[in-house]
Order: structure tokens, then C-alpha cells, then sequence
């Protein structure tokens, strides 16, 4: 097929996820490489480095030397990496193997339309390899590829493939989970990657580039309505101007707005991207994605945390959440744990008021447990000090995850599912 000139190609972010040393990097490098994305100056450069000190070139090199020159300033874009499918603009969530994985996965830092699971064959699949399935699930990514990596390590047998595609599609099964496909392949090797694999001939579906091309764009944050957390509020002489990323949705100047949880109106008067980069910036109308200063048609007290929304659809104003979480701290929650709940730009002290459903997704057994252990999932029930603005699960992707904090770190979050009042 003839490629998609750039500006009609859509965007999809995706995320590789996987058991450690299963082959991430080394597939992302893969993909880097092959689908251009690499002058092949640059491998040439990384296998004479490895040559001299005597190891063997490694693909994950690549992403190392990406990770450097960002390190000193020489890419610009900081947290991503894109590459091009014939037909979609392919944009990498967050690098494998960061320690931070499942923090930013949660606290949705990694907003995924779809996801690589990626499985060594030799190996099979493991505990981390359910727990990364699960966290795909929990956090709503639908669409999603299994990649049985390292098959050269099985000498490209299919009984060892289809007993690891079996297990696997059965336990997505069990969560609600269709794998769109499971691919055999050897990363290092290149098979099965852009180019169908020759040392496969028994599997006649599709290559990982083609299952990319594949992938569904997430619905377009504009279509979906207005939720504009605010990040601060500044005063200038009398004038006080609202600041915030419009998360979703647009924003119209002469429109009237509510802040929740606070229920105050205004009507916009004012409207200019943030921070403010020249004169002649000013708009009558922002969408999602961009920051936005605002001014409004009366003095009203607004504070950060509080979510700008329509009067027609706006978000909860919520004292009590009930919430299906992730939960990564050492120490158990449990009924009396108080942490700090984030979501979006307001933060409230939260007391779990309940534990209900706990759930081991290595075994997705669930039990009766008043207190949820590290890497377990359950539904509490918060408590919170003050009133935040949340949307429960499904109606808005951004402003219905929930972070909380432990000991100023986070341990854990996942999607409010109801609100309780
Ligand atoms: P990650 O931790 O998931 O990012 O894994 P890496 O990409 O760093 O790979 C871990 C190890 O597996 C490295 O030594 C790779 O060279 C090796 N590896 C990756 N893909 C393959 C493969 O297709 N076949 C074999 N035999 N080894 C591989």
C-alpha cells in the first residue's frame, strides 16, 4: 500500500509491556530500525562500539543512545518515540524496563489506545506477564497484540507457540480481553517483525508492523466533553485568570462554564493559550490538548483542583469514591489506611473506608481480605477530607483515574468506578 501522507495518518500511542529481559527494547529497536526510523549510520556506529569492547551488538542500544542524547538536550521530544506504520503515526509510550512503569501506567501519565504483551518463549508466560495483561484491562486499553518474542530459542516449534498462545488467550479471555493477534517472532533475529517469518511457515497471520497498522485511534479528546482541570489561579491587578490543559472537549469564548465541585458559574470572557507566548494570541475558542488561560465575566473564588465543565455535563462533585485500584506499596491498604488521593489537578487526604473484592492477577482468583497486598487488585472505598470533581468509570477517560499516595510516594490507583455521594 501506498504510505499515508503524514497529515491525514492517524496517531495512535501504544505501549509495550512484558516481563523483564522478555525482549522489549530489543523489539523497539527492531521496529526503530526497520521502519526507518534509524540512519543506518547510527547502527553501524553502535556495532563498531560493541565490537571494540568485545560484546555483542545489542538492538536495545538504540533506545540507549536515544535515552543519551535526550539525557543532553539533543531531542527534543523528551518521553516519546515515534515511528511510522504505512498507515498510522505510531507514538511509544514510556521506555520498557523503567522502573516507573506501573506508576505512570496508573497515575495514566501512559494514556494507551494499545498495547504490545510481549511473551519469551522459552520462558512462557509468567506472573508479571498476567499482572501487565491485567493493568491493560483495568486501565481500559481494549485493543491488544500478544507477541511470543526469542521463538529462535524454541527453534521455532509450533506445539511450544500454541500452548503459550492458548494459556494466554485464555486468561485474557477471563478478563473480557480479545487479543486482536499472537505472533511468533524473534526480535533479535528479525523474524516476524516487518517481514513475515520464514522459520514460521506453520502461522499465516499478521507481522507486528501490520498488527500496528491495525490499531484504532483513541476517540478524538475533542468529541468528548469539556473537562478543563484548573492548575492554578493567578491575579493580575482586579483580573483573575484560570489556568489549566483543556483535557477534553472545547472551550468557547460567550459560553457559560461551571466549576465543580464548587458549582460556581461564569461565562468565559477571555480566552488566550497559556503561557501566554506573544501578543495576537488571543482565541475564541481552544480544544483538547491545549493550555488555556482564561477570564471570566464576574469575580468569583475558584480554586486549583477545581474541574471546568459545561452546565450540561459536568463532573461529580464527590465526598465518597469507590474505586477498583492497583496496589504497589510494601505495606497492605486496609480499612483506617489514609493516603493522599490525586486526581487530575486536586488532591484531597482519603481514608479507606472499605475493602471489597481483592484479586491476585497472577492467579485472577478473588478472595475475602479486609487489606489489599503489593501487586494485588481490589475495590475500596475512600472517604475523602475535602470534595473533589471526578466522572466514573467510562464517561471520561482523564478525569476518572485515581492516584494515591503513600509516604510521598505513589502506591497505587486505578478508575473510580462509582461515586458514592
Ligand atoms: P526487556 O527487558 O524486555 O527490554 O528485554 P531486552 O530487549 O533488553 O532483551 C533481554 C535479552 O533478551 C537481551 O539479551 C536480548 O538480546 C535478548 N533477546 C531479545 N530478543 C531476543 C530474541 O528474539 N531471541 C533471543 N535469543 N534473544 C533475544
Amino acid at each position: 500500500p501506498l504510505p499515508v501522507p503524514a497529515a491525514d495518518r492517524p496517531l495512535v500511542r501504544i505501549v509495550i509491556v512484558g516481563h523483564v529481559d522478555h525482549g522489549k527494547s530489543t523489539l523497539i529497536g527492531r521496529l526503530l530500525h526497520e521502519t526507518g526510523g534509524i540512519p543506518a549510520q547510527k547502527i553501524e556506529q553502535l556495532k563498531a562500539m560493541s565490537a571494540r569492547r568485545g560484546m555483542p551488538f545489542e538492538w536495545s542500544f538504540l533506545l540507549d543512545s536515544l535515552q543519551a542524547e535526550r539525557d543532553q538536550g539533543i531531542t527534543i521530544d523528551t518521553s516519546q518515540i515515534r515511528f511510522q506504520t504505512p498507515s498510522r503515526d505510531i507514538i511509544l509510550i514510556d521506555a520498557p524496563g523503567h522502573a516507573e512503569f506501573l506508576r505512570n501506567m496508573i497515575t495514566g501519565a501512559a494514556q494507551a489506545d494499545a498495547a504490545l504483551l510481549l511473551i519469551d518463549a522459552a520462558e512462557g508466560v509468567r506472573d508479571q506477564t498476567r499482572r501487565h495483561g491485567y493493568l491493560l484491562h483495568l486501565l481500559g486499553v481494549k485493543q491488544v497484540t500478544v507477541v511470543v518474542n526469542k521463538m529462535d530459542r524454541v527453534g521455532f516449534d509450533e506445539a511450544a507457540f500454541r500452548a503459550i498462545e492458548s494459556e494466554i488467550t485464555a486468561y485474557l479471555a477471563d478478563l473480557g480481553v480479545r487479543a486482536s493477534a499472537v505472533i511468533p517472532i524473534s526480535a533479535r533475529e528479525g523474524d516476524g517483525v516487518s517481514v513475515r517469518g520464514e522459520r514460521t511457515p506453520w502461522y499465516d497471520g499478521p507481522t507486528v508492523l501490520e498488527a500496528l497498522d491495525g490499531f484504532e485511534p483513541a476517540r478524538a479528546p475533542q468529541d468528548l466533553a469539556l473537562r478543563l482541570p484548573v492548575q492554578a489561579v493567578y491575579k493580575f491587578d482586579d483580573r483573575r485568570i484560570v489556568a489549566g490543559r483543556i483535557e477534553t472537549g472545547s472551550l468557547k469564548v460567550g459560553e457559560e462554564i461551571v466549576f465543580q465541585p464548587s458549582g460556581k458559574t461564569a461565562v468565559v470572557k477571555t480566552i488566550e493559550s497559556w503561557p501566554v507566548p506573544a501578543a495576537g494570541k488571543e482565541k475564541a475558542l481552544l480544544n483538547a490538548g491545549a493550555a488555556a488561560a482564561i477570564t471570566l465575566d464576574r469575580e468569583i473564588f475558584v480554586e486549583r483542583g477545581e474541574i471546568v465543565s459545561t452546565p450540561a455535563s459536568r463532573p461529580h462533585a464527590a465526598r465518597r469514591l469507590r474505586v477498583r485500584l492497583f496496589w504497589l506499596a510494601d505495606e497492605p491498604l486496609e480499612t483506617g489506611t489514609v493516603v493522599i488521593a490525586r486526581l487530575a489537578t486536586s488532591e484531597s487526604r482519603a481514608t479507606v473506608a472499605a475493602v471489597h473484592e481483592v484479586v491476585d492477577p497472577g492467579h485472577l482468583s478473588t478472595f475475602e481480605s479486609k487489606s489489599i497486598g503489593r501487586n494485588q487488585v481490589g475495590e475500596v472505598e475512600l472517604v475523602l477530607s475535602r470534595p473533589i470533581a471526578a466522572d466514573p468509570h467510562g464517561l471520561n477517560p482523564r478525569t476518572g483515574r485515581v492516584a494515591l499516595e503513600l509516604g510521598g510516594r505513589i502506591a497505587g490507583g486505578g478508575l473510580v468506578i462509582s461515586v458514592l455521594d
